[in-house]
């Protein structure tokens, strides 16, 4: 079946694929940030961060078949195409409470870890919607140490599992002590490993704490959503910032680390209005941050567990229109050097920029 990578993309990001049918099950996570219950797939070069769990996935056409060590996708029982199945790889440590896993390797190269598994929106009753970090804590280490880090960054790398790394964190009381354990990471792995480092953090009110995070190589700001009632209702700790307070951040980010560094991650499918999201889109690129659109991922055991995600061709739709402003602002996310940008497997953006 002759297909187009971002429209296959953006169908297996909102539908998730069948894995019933395979021997051997791909490993996922069950919680943590960014998205869970996925495995990655490579398809025609591109990398998919394809859910598998979640209701939704139990309507979804796709299905992921093997032989031997090869994986092919159908649609309807019918043939797509072959894919590569990326399968992860856990570091794990002895803690008083058991061993625990404290960093992992996603998709084809990408290391990654949250530094702290905790965050204080949980804490208040203020958690995103979306978010299953804490849910993690059961078998994650809670704040992770920059030496383990580094060493885990280091092995990773030798084996060629580790072109870039991210660290993600949940925001603390102190953003200082979130800013130095960040810090400190980032020192380390580049003590050990020449590789770029992507930091993922929220907005600060203290612009000056941005400036203690200048060793990154890049970093997302995730305003989430551009339509403030959504933004009060799913991320009711986050919106305590509002829109100008991130474009003060964004500046000074891309002032510390520089244009095509900076972008925000936003969660397409929680019931934004859309011409207030083209309007903030807009705002956003003219200023040099690249639009980083994602669906909605209801994962299991979160308050948006049973909602549907978007429609493939709405986050087409709001792709294109990305695109567009990105090479009308001379936004360019081919140069970003490192990070959810460059793997890209959770967002069909870059394919259609680059269509
Ligand atoms: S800020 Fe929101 S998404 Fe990030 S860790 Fe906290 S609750 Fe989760």
């Amino acid at each position: 079946m002759k297909h187009d990578i971002a429209e296959l993309k953006a169908e297996l990001l909102c539908r998730g694929v069948h894995i019933d049918k395979l021997a051997h099950k791909p490993e996922f996570r069950r919680g943590g940030t960014g998205r869970a219950g996925e495995i990655y797939l490579e398809i025609d070069g591109a990398y998919v961060n394809v859910p598998v769990t979640g209701k939704f996935v139990e309507k979804s056409p796709y299905s992921l078949l093997s032989e031997d060590d090869s994986y092919s996708l159908f649609k309807d029982g019918e043939f797509v195409c072959d894919v590569i199945l990326h399968h992860p790889i856990h570091y794990e440590k002895k803690t008083p409470h058991g061993v625990k896993k404290f960093a992992r390797v996603h998709s084809a190269s990408c290391f990654g870890t949250t530094i702290f598994h905790s965050c204080i929106h949980w804490r208040r009753g203020k958690a995103c919607k979306f978010c299953g970090l804490e849910l993690a804590l059961e078998y994650a280490v809670p704040q992770k140490d920059p030496e383990d880090i580094a060493e885990a960054a280091a092995k990773a790398y030798q084996i060629g599992r580790a072109s870039h790394a991210i660290l993600t964190t949940g925001t603390q009381a102190s953003r200082l002590k979130e800013v130095e354990l960040m810090a400190r990471t980032i020192k380390a792995i580049k003590k050990r490993v020449d590789i770029p480092v992507h930091i993922v953090i929220e907005a600060f009110e203290d612009m000056s704490l941005l400036e203690k995070l200048s060793d990154a190589d890049t970093i997302d700001i995730n305003i989430e959503t551009f339509d403030p009632k959504v933004f009060q209702e799913v991320c009711p700790g986050k919106a305590d910032l509002n829109f100008e307070m991130y474009m003060k951040n964004w500046k000074r980010a891309i002032e510390i680390l520089g244009r095509n560094q900076v972008s925000s991650w936003i969660v397409v499918g929680l019931g934004e209005d859309w011409d207030i999201t083209i309007k903030g889109l807009e705002k956003m690129v003219s200023i040099g941050v690249i639009p980083y659109l994602v669906p909605l991922r209801p994962s299991p055991n979160t308050p948006l567990a049973d909602v549907s995600p978007p429609e493939p061709k709405y986050l087409l739709g709001l792709c294109k229109v990305a695109s567009d402003l990105m090479r009308k602002y001379n936004v360019n996310p081919n140069t970003n050097l490192g990070g959810c940008t460059v793997c890209s497997a959770s967002s069909p953006l870059k394919e259609v920029y680059n269509q």
